[in-house]
């Protein structure tokens, strides 16, 4: 049987060869597959991208040993996620590229005041920073009682947004560590 143009074009031009010739490639593309995230270990994980926080699956491969680094190898939507489904628009689906990329940012930095770059510090460099800003911003700013007397006990200079991979157990001990200092300007990116 010859296929019509429309048909050809549905079909794709593989699968109209394919079918033209008399086999089906459909169990060629399911082995290929099956091939790539064999032996892998799927881990659930987030898009970070956007609020929208959907659902992915990564692959990796590695033998769980100590000394091998697990090794990304492929990334897809969850469809088991609630969110998503299963789907993922083309930013989520070019994750892969942004967990294995040379340019990712590892460290930690800071840009001086003044400074036209960024510079590497240490994880403790950067604790010990943050936590003096924060103490001295929050022992300038703290405000006890606002204009009609009445105590507020708020720090309003210290701001806290959280991104969309942040868990609820992340977000709970987050806000209750936000809340202790005063804290009132508190966001999330995610809106699920
Ligand atoms: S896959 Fe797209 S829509 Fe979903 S969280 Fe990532 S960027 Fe947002």
């Amino acid at each position: 049987m010859s296929p019509t143009r429309r048909r050809f074009f549905q079909l794709g031009a593989g699968g109209a060869v394919a079918s033209v010739l008399g086999f089906n490639v459909q169990k060629a593309y399911a082995a290929s597959r099956e091939l790539k995230i064999a032996r892998t270990t799927e881990t659930r994980s987030l898009c970070p991208y956007c609020s929208v926080a959907c659902g992915v699956i990564i692959h990796t491969l590695g033998d769980n040993a100590k000394n091998v680094t697990p090794q990304v190898v492929h990334v897809e939507g969850d469809p088991d996620h609630p969110t998503n489904r299963g789907t993922l628009c083309p930013k989520g689906s070019s994750l892969f590229q942004d967990i294995l990329n040379e340019r990712r940012v590892l460290k930690p930095q800071v840009r001086r005041p003044g400074s036209d770059h960024w510079e590497d510090i240490t994880w403790d460099q950067a604790y010990e920073e943050v936590a003096r800003h924060i103490k001295k911003t929050r022992d300038e700013t703290f405000v006890e009682k606002d204009a009609a007397g009445h105590t507020v006990n708020r720090c309003e200079s210290i701001a806290w947004n959280g991104g969309c991979t942040d868990t609820n157990e992340f977000n709970y001990l987050a806000v209750k560590t936000m809340r202790s200092l005063g804290v009132t300007y508190l966001e999330n990116q995610a809106r699920v």
